[in-house]
């Protein structure tokens, strides 16, 4: 019997997704709905790429398709380790055991498609691109979707199987929130953050070297992160207390190249005329953390990935996690012989400590005050030490558990709890300082 599955979102954990059920048997018929174009016909625009870091729990959920891990490797870059530039112009260095895979999000995306559709026809798979959900029936099992031309009339369309992949401010998840005993946490990272790309001119002779993560972290919180890309050159992004208003308030090309000049003298030196133009025309984002009660309505509504548990980029682990949303639901259908209700149960019971530990570890693993951020370093130098010596005495780093290890994100959290909650009594105090710092100045 022909099982109809439909996905809204085709991000990394919809995409995904997709390929798991249509893999499993022949019976899946996908239809698969997002709002914007489709990424492989508009020209690659840089206006939102940041670059994703993949550790083993993303890879391993890729390696569930054929052919697919390598197909990511071969648009990725292998980075070993993190260096911390530092106001002084002196760098910390520290090293990874397991490399982390990084590409540009929309480059993954892509490859993802690409893949989909040359494997399976229109028998098995259809996509809607330009075609916005706007509301969901779940009585009637209907979805409204608004195409983005607006002058056609809005579609109904009915499912059997509904699968929310529609990121953080999703709106089958909105649908949710008129069902009973849901219960939903929606927050604001206090930074904010705009996306920085150094061309491959400006980075060729470069002393940042390749295979590393750069960072740099001021003393107002300000942090930016760049990555080497395939084609030569660097992108990441510059993440800033939403109270400070100095990156926002930038306003000339000049202003641009003139601010990192002094803040970031390293990333200043590199950034062109036209980079700085092509920064400022970018948009100031926001990121949400959302904590679910649940993951599904009734037996066949469900949400997985950022729509389900969006967390802090900080963490690097957000894509990771939505990518193990897709790889869990084919997990659960072999276990659950396809009975989907009994999938989507299980799916909300499995993944919801996990999900909500990840948004704490998200919030509060790393430090945003300086000062608690040179302890963090020593913290992971001397835990690190600690482990590879007395491997059956200490644990290993913070960090080494979630970018080296599939340990469970709740066990992490566990772990190291009173790390956790100084972290977050100090944020407190941070985020409230600023606060009055900014109020002052006004
Ligand atoms: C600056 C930054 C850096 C990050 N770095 C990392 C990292 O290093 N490692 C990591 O693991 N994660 C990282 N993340 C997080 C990662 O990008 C997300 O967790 C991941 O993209 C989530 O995938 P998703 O498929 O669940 O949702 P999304 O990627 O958000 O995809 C959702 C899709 O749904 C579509 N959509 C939305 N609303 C609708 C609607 N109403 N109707 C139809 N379609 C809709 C969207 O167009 C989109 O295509 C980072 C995030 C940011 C912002």
């Amino acid at each position: 019997m022909v099982k109809k599955a439909t996905i809204i979102g085709a991000g990394p954990s919809g995409l995904l997704l997709a390929h798991y059920l249509l893999r499993r048997n022949e019976s899946y018929q996908i239809d698969l709905y997002d709002r914007l174009s489709d990424p492989r016909v508009v020209e690659f625009s840089n206006a939102r790429t940041f670059p994703i870091s993949l550790t083993e729990r993303g890879m391993s959920a890729l390696r569930g398709i054929p052919e697919m891990e390598a197909a990511v490797r071969a648009i990725s870059l292998e980075m070993n380790g993190t260096i911390f530039h530092q106001a002084n112009g002196r760098t910390r260095v520290t090293s990874r055991k397991k490399p982390l895979v990084t590409l540009d999000r929309t480059k993954l995306v892509i490859l993802l498609l690409e893949q989909l559709t040359q494997q399976y026809d229109s028998s098995r798979l259809t996509v809607h691109f330009n075609h916005a959900c706007t509301g969901i029936n779940f009585a009637a099992k209907t979805i409204t979707f608004q195409a983005s031309d607006l002058a056609t009339e809005p579609q109904i369309v009915n499912y059997e199987v509904l699968i929310g992949a529609d990121g953080a401010r999703s709106a089958v998840r909105s649908a949710f929130l008129n069902t009973e005993l849901f219960e939903f946490e929606q927050k604001y990272v206090s930074t904010d953050y705009k996306s920085i790309v150094l061309s491959s001119d400006g980075v060729s002779d470069s002393q940042l070297e390749v295979g590393k993560i750069h960072s740099w972290r001021s003393q107002d919180g300000t942090f930016v992160v760049l990555l080497h890309q395939l084609d030569g050159g660097m992108s990441g992004v510059i993440l800033f207390p939403r109270q400070n208003r100095q990156v926002v308030n930038l306003v000339t090309p000049e202003a641009v190249q003139q601010f990192f000049r002094q803040r970031f003298p390293e990333i200043g030196q590199r950034l062109s005329a036209a980079e700085a133009e092509a920064f400022l025309k970018r948009s100031t984002s926001q990121i949400l953390t959302i904590r679910c009660s649940r993951y599904h309505q009734g037996d066949s509504v469900l949400i997985i990935g950022d729509a389900a548990h969006s967390v802090s980029a900080s963490i690097g682990q957000g894509c990771n996690a939505a990518l193990e949303d897709a790889a869990l639901v084919d997990k659960l259908l072999e276990e659950f012989a396809e009975d989907w209700a009994a999938v989507m149960a299980q799916f909300t019971l499995r993944r919801r400590t996990d999900a909500h530990a990840l948004v704490e570890l998200g919030d509060y693993a790393f430090p945003s005050s300086p000062r608690l951020f040179l302890e963090f370093v020593l913290r992971e130098q001397l835990a690190r030490m600690l482990h590879r010596f007395f491997p059956n005495h200490f644990l290993p780093s913070l960090s080494e558990l979630v970018f080296e290890s599939t340990v469970s994100y709740s066990e992490i959290l566990n772990s190291y709890k009173g790390w956790i909650a100084k972290v977050k009594k100090s944020s407190q105090k941070f985020l409230n300082s600023n606060r009055t710092t900014d109020s002052d100045s006004v």
